[in-house]
């Protein structure tokens, strides 16, 4: 059966909703809360209502980032009638957050009921957690003072106290830590045995002992607020400990990981969506500068500019495929980590690479704030850094590709 490199014909219509909000939603007020930082963008508050009313209808699944999981019942069954093949909520997924984000990356990540403390609830949490927390608006706090890259390393605590867990510690970076309703907190158990220890719990906001500190100045992604949060004593009930509360140190650091298969797809995606809003600009404000693209002729007997973008496009296109594959993977409950990573690192270089060649092939024009050009090459630059650095990834990519534990390869 020949291959075929289409988006499947029935998540085109999910993709081209999104990309219609993109373009008619996001971008015209992409500037503004770019000027406007910390300011929440009160368009928004329509549009996560539109989400939640496709959702609730069937109809949205894969609407925005909280649509992934693995759900038994995703997709619609076999596609092709080979083998079972489903084209789910993670495609779904991968392929409107792209779209939204050739709008806007900041305020993708600023959509209410979208963080990524949903994926996290959606990937780990079970059917009554789904259920409890399915409408809260959550972010996700792994990242601390001392423990960045290094997630096994996490400083804040929970302690079990009768059928509550009290948790104490700093959490730094927390996306959509002060607009959410609630964060997925990772802490540890017990420090002294090791990853496997360390859980994930939902912590509502307005718990007594919680509190977001300061929010950060930022270089892109200016729409997203990014807080510091403190936990003083800050209680819980123990039902808000995510997926099981056995410290296995058998399976080590897997529970809480799990969240990441899913998760770096997504960001993958929000790279490849910002990607292209460049490339396609630049092909634009090229060809009014009298440079059109010829996808007929090879790149060596066209203008530089030219040749240049075609490469451009080329790298794009695996950044999207590898993206594509991840979440295929993913809905088909088959083990994603390894392309999972693979999609974040080439789609995060991918898109820093991109915005920022198209800064300089556009030149003054594109380092002006006239155009959006300087700042998709400032907004492309997170998707390099957080859920996991492109060293991080690549040094999972080169463990698992040559089978050795993370105490073996460092
Ligand atoms: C805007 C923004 C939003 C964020 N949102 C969130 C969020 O919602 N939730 C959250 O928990 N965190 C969030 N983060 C934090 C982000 O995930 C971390 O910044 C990231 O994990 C890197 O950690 P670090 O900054 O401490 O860098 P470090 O881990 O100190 O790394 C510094 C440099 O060293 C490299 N490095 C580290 N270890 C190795 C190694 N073993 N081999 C080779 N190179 C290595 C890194 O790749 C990087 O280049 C956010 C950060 C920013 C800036």
């Amino acid at each position: 059966m020949p291959i075929s490199l289409d988006d499947p014909a029935k998540l085109r219509k999910v993709r081209d909703q999104a990309h219609q909000v993109a373009m008619n939603l996001l971008r015209p007020i992409s500037r503004t809360y770019d000027r406007a930082e910390h300011t929440y963008p009160r368009e928004l508050d329509l549009l996560a209502a539109m989400i939640d009313g496709l959702s609730d209808s069937g109809a949205g699944s894969g609407a925005g980032a909280s649509g992934v999981r693995r759900d038994p019942s995703d997709g619609d069954g076999p596609a092709g009638g080979s083998g079972g093949v489903r084209n789910g909520t993670n495609l779904a997924s991968v392929m409107s957050v792209a779209e939204m984000c050739w709008g806007d990356v900041g305020l993708l990540l600023s959509l209410p009921r979208q963080g990524l403390g949903n994926s996290a609830i959606a990937s780990v949490g079970d059917a009554g957690q789904q259920e409890r927390f399915g409408r809260l608006w959550a972010s996700m706090a792994i990242t601390e003072p001392d423990t960045g890259s290094d997630t096994a390393n996490i400083r804040t605590t929970a302690v079990l106290d009768g059928d509550e867990y009290v948790l104490n510690g700093e959490k730094i970076y927390v996306t959509s830590g002060e607009r959410s309703d609630a964060v997925v907190v990772w802490a540890t158990l017990d420090r002294s045995l090791g990853r496997a220890a360390i859980k994930s719990f939902v912590v509502p906001k307005g718990t007594p002992g919680m509190t977001v500190e300061r929010l950060e100045h930022k270089l892109g992604i200016r729409a997203s607020d990014t807080a510091a949060i403190r936990f003083d004593d800050c209680r819980v009930p123990v039902e808000n400990l995510l997926g099981s509360p056995d410290i296995d140190t058998s399976q080590g650091f897997a529970g809480a990981m799990a969240t990441f298969d899913n998760t770096r797809p997504l960001v993958a995606a929000m790279a490849v969506g910002c990607a292209k809003a460049a490339l396609d600009l630049t092909r634009d404000l090229l060809e009014q500068a009298g440079v059109v693209v010829d996808y007929d002729r090879p790149a060596l007997t066209q203008s530089a500019a030219a040749a240049r973008l075609l490469a451009m496009e080329a790298d794009w296109e695996g950044a999207r495929l590898l993206m594509l594959q991840a979440a295929w993977m993913a809905d088909n409950r088959r083990a994603n980590a390894l392309e999972a990573s693979m999609a974040k690192a080439k789609a995060g270089r991918v898109a820093s690479d991109i915005t920022l060649s198209c800064v300089e092939l556009c030149g003054s024009v594109g380092y002006s704030e006239g155009e959006l050009l300087e700042k998709w090459a400032r907004d492309s630059k997170i998707l390099d850094i957080f859920e996991g650095t492109q060293q991080i990834q690549q040094l999972i990519v080169a463990r698992r590709v040559l089978g050795l534990s993370s105490a073996e390869l460092k």
